[in-house]
């Protein structure tokens, strides 16, 4: 009775297509899966669909980029309506934006001496379906220009589009209590995602007033000890955990059902 909630398609920044998604979900024996991608819910109709032809428990999910107090926040909403006109019309704002600061990015890029321009850019989209852009897309139109090649050094992400890379630019989109506020509005339950990665949890109780139901506690990157002390924290602030791998499908990151949460611990959600 695994599920892994956490995972992104070709609508966003992913390589699979829902669908697939789906069957290697099957394949792995899972028994339920939520789609997340980011910022946006055009994949979420394809995904259900899959997952009803192939008895595999497809949850709609979301994964937003938000800002709090400084700091970048994913919210993840589950069984959010991914019909809703006001979810719908903030998240095609965000895209605008990200849209714009891919833009931005690139004017950095050049004029750092970077060749890469907006058809490059173009050419890597085109297997991204929808308006989606992000910084894994800029990343791979680099590899393929070979601007990023065998010199270690600038072999990763971060020498360019890391926050001390040359082309950082930070999201400014959406305050993180709007976005609980819309996947509320839109019938989902927010969670907080991999909330390893930040610096401290001190945000937890205002986010829990705020509507937040949820900490994603089952994630690769989290050790046995932050998984303990994070399920702990649920349990003191009456969030329920959840998990999931973050898998993409791409070369170096996890693979699908590397973290599962199990069904007892989010039966709010289904
Ligand atoms: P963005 O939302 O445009 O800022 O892009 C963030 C995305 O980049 C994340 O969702 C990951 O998929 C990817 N990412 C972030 N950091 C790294 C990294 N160090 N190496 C490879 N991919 C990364
Ligand atoms: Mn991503
Ligand atoms: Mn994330
Ligand atoms: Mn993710």
């Amino acid at each position: 009775m695994a599920f892994d909630l956490h995972i992104h398609s070709n609508y966003s920044d992913g390589l699979c297509s829902p669908s697939v998604l789906v069957d290697l979900g099957k394949k792995q024996g899972l028994t339920g899966l939520a789609l997340t991608d980011h910022d946006t819910l055009s994949g979420l109709e394809e995904f259900r669909a899959a997952g009803e032809e192939a008895g595999v428990i497809a949850i709609p999910g979301v994964e937003m980029t938000t800002q709090y107090q400084g700091e970048e926040l994913h919210i993840l909403g589950y069984q959010v309506d991914y019909n809703h006109g006001g979810l719908r019309r903030r998240l095609e704002k965000v895209i605008d934006t990200r849209i714009e600061r891919a833009k931005e990015i690139l004017n950095k890029l050049q004029r750092a001496g970077v060749d890469l321009c907006w058809d490059d850019l173009e050419k890597v989209c085109r297997n991204t379906r929808g308006r989606y852009i992000g910084r894994p897309h800029i990343y791979l139109a680099l590899k393929e220009k070979g601007i990023i090649g065998e010199d270690p050094e600038r072999a990763g992400f971060r020498y360019y589009l890391g926050p001390e890379g040359v082309a950082y630019v930070p999201h400014k989109e959406l305050p993180t209590l709007e976005a609980l506020d819309l996947i509320s509005k839109a019938g989902g339950l927010p969670v907080l995602a991999h909330p390893g990665r930040l610096e401290n949890l001190r945000m937890l109780k205002a986010l829990k007033g705020n509507g937040l139901a949820g900490i994603e506690v089952f994630y690769p990157a989290h050790s046995p000890e932050v998984r303990v002390e994070l399920l702990r924290i649920a349990d003191q602030l009456d969030l329920f955990p959840t998990g999931g791998s973050d898998f993409h499908g791409t070369e170096g990151t996890a693979q699908m059902g590397a973290a599962t949460v199990e069904r007892r611990f989010i039966e709010a959600l289904l």
